[in-house]
């Protein structure tokens, strides 16, 4: 390709909103250009690596059997009433009518088509497993499009969708999309983690998420530093804390303008520890919503995504002054003795068994003292708190810390839930109906784009990988209008071609050199071969884009240099 007839419209001008490397290199190297909010068209350099990208997560996906389909974009909003997940989608559906008045959504993830498409098709548990895969575009209207490809609201997905006779066999196929997505990751060149993930309300044992370490991750990953155990922060355990505290008998104990658990720690002369936190939320429910208290050691925090869970909730939001009041609830005094009859509440497991703690009295200005949660009966525990760095691994016993990782990839043992809702059965050995036992396995195909810059790059610019990058060679012809620099930019564009390397030549009549040598380290092919002053002499220089570093070279041999540089 030659850079005289190609588009690459590259730009000193940054968006306004680009906060990240990443979106500000693809926009500014000519990769992808904006129309609205979350939605990205790719130039001809963008259209390369998302193709690219696509082809590694293709034949991956083949070499482990799956097959490969295409649902529509557009499906019938019927098919998500079928499942239920009309109700639970909530506004990230983008829903429409057609002229007739029927109600449609553009996909924003294919549950619902796979289960159509399959049902009724496949009867017999002979016919199974069966693993059916597509690269296709998602859309969700997010509430919060930001950071450029990384969280569009049109982007490019691989979703795929396994289907089983059994439990164990789901599990096989998990393990099996566990190995290929590593070597995905892999050939693309990034530094990834696979993490224990949130399984959200659908439940069940097995979901892991690949995360690209990236500091500018909007997930955080903790890790052991002893054993390899990493865990989303929405699903991250430790080993539970113990405290021995003197008991005594309950007390109540006045506690003047004392809200916060720090206030009333002071003034009782404890330990945070030896506090209960009660964080009130207002829960949205499918059907509706409630007022809702989770109560934590009061040095820990609330881990929200794992709050929702206890509750089978859609979503947690704050609830107002008069939303508490209305509940019978006295913010910053709320405590487990005397809370408001049919409060609904939850309290973190490691309180269980706990003893002399102080809570609030559900009493302006007013605590406990030596409250003892034995004494409670029929109440429920959950995991509620997010895990702090220097915790101890529940594992190993190692210490843990916090990493920030980008979601690439996502893999979910779903069981029967979408089986079941739908009625898609097949008939098992004995010929008893059963629903599919179903996964499902996603890859961010166009994040995956702006996770490779996020992890490459530097002050300049991108810094592709070998298996990601658009061109592997950009020969700079420094100045196109001498006759011997732009006939041995031709001679070694044409050698390089036939090598089977992929290589676009600047031959840009009116451009400079320094000018071209810009667009190099901004768009960030991985070599450039320069193309100048000593041409006349057979001599070029060879620049690695990763370290910037130049070496002369006889053009004679810069060929073969660059085919034992990519091998
Ligand atoms: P996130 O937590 O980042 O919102 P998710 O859990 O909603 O992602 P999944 O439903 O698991 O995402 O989708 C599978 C994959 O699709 C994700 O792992 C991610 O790589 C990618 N993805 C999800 N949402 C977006 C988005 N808005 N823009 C680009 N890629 C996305
Ligand atoms: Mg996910």
């Amino acid at each position: 390709m030659k850079f005289s007839r190609f588009f690459i419209p590259t730009t000193k001008e940054t968006p306004n909103d680009a906060s990240l490397p990443s979106h500000q290199f693809l926009v500014r190297a000519g990769f992808v250009s904006q129309t609205g909010a979350g939605i990205y068209d790719f130039m001809p350099l963008g259209k390369i690596v998302l193709d690219k990208i696509r082809k590694i997560v293709k034949d991956e996906m083949d070499n482990a059997g799956a097959c490969e389909v295409q649902f529509g974009f557009v499906t019938p909003l019927s098919l998500w009433e079928e499942s239920g997940r009309d109700l639970t989608m909530g506004s990230e559906m983008l829903r429409f009518k057609d002229r007739k008045g029927t109600n449609f959504v553009l996909s924003p993830t294919n549950e619902e088509s796979v289960v159509n498409m399959v049902k009724n098709r496949i009867t017999s548990y002979k016919d199974l497993p069966l693993h059916l895969y597509q690269i296709n575009t998602k859309f969700r209207d997010e509430a919060r499009p930001r950071f450029g490809l990384m969280r569009g609201r049109e982007f490019l997905m691989k979703d795929g969708y396994s289907f089983h006779s059994s439990e164990e066999d789901l599990v096989r196929e998990f393990n099996l999309m566990e190995e290929t997505y590593k070597k995905i990751y892999t050939k693309l060149g990034l530094d990834f983690r696979v993490v224990e993930a949130d399984s959200g309300a659908i439940g069940g044992s097995g979901s892991k998420e690949f995360h690209v370490i990236a500091s500018s991750g909007e997930d955080t990953i903790v890790v052991c530093d002893k054993c390899s155990y990493a865990a989303n922060i929405e699903a991250a355990k430790r080993s539970a804390k113990k405290y021995d505290f003197s008991n005594g008998a309950l007390e109540k104990v006045e506690t003047p303008n004392c809200q916060t658990i720090e206030e009333v720690a002071t003034f009782l002369n404890v330990e945070k520890e030896q506090t209960i936190k009660a964080v009130i939320k207002k829960a949205i429910f499918k059907e509706g919503s409630k007022i809702v208290v989770f109560f934590v050691r009061g040095s820990d925090e609330l881990e929200e995504t794992k709050a929702v869970n206890s509750i089978d909730a859609l979503e947690l939001i704050d609830a107002t002054i008069d939303e508490i009041k209305d509940a019978g609830l006295c913010a910053g005094y709320c405590g487990l003795v005397n809370l408001a009859k049919d409060t609904l509440f939850v309290i973190d497991c490691e309180l269980e068994n706990a003893n002399s703690m102080v809570c609030g009295a559900n009493e302006e200005n007013f605590h406990y003292k030596n409250f003892d949660l034995n004494s409670l009966e029929n109440v429920v525990y959950k995991d509620l708190i997010a895990v702090k760095e220097g915790d101890s691994c529940s594992c190993c016993g190692g210490k843990l810390s916090y990493t920030k990782g980008i979601e690439a990839g996502h893999i979910f043992q779903l069981g029967d839930k979408y089986s079941k809702a739908m009625n898609a059965n097949f008939l098992d050995e004995q010929g008893k109906t059963k629903p599919f036992i179903m996964g499902c396995y996603g890859i961010g195909v166009s994040r995956l784009v702006a996770a490779v810059i996020e992890q490459n790059h530097d002050e300049k610019g991108c810094i592709w990988t070998k298996e990601t990058a658009p061109f592997m060679v950009d020969i700079i012809v420094s100045n196109s209008k001498k006759e011997e620099e732009a006939f041995l930019g031709e001679k070694l564009y044409k050698e390089l071609k036939d090598a089977n390397v992929e290589t676009i030549l600047d031959d840009r009549i009116n451009a400079r050199f320094g000018f071209k040598m810009g667009d190099f380290e901004l768009i960030g092919f991985p070599y450039a071969i320069i193309v100048g002053k000593r041409a006349s002499e057979n001599i070029v220089e060879l620049v690695d884009r990763k370290t910037l570093e130049k070496l002369e070279i006889s053009a004679n041999e810069v060929v073969s240099k660059i085919l034992e540089l990519i091998k």
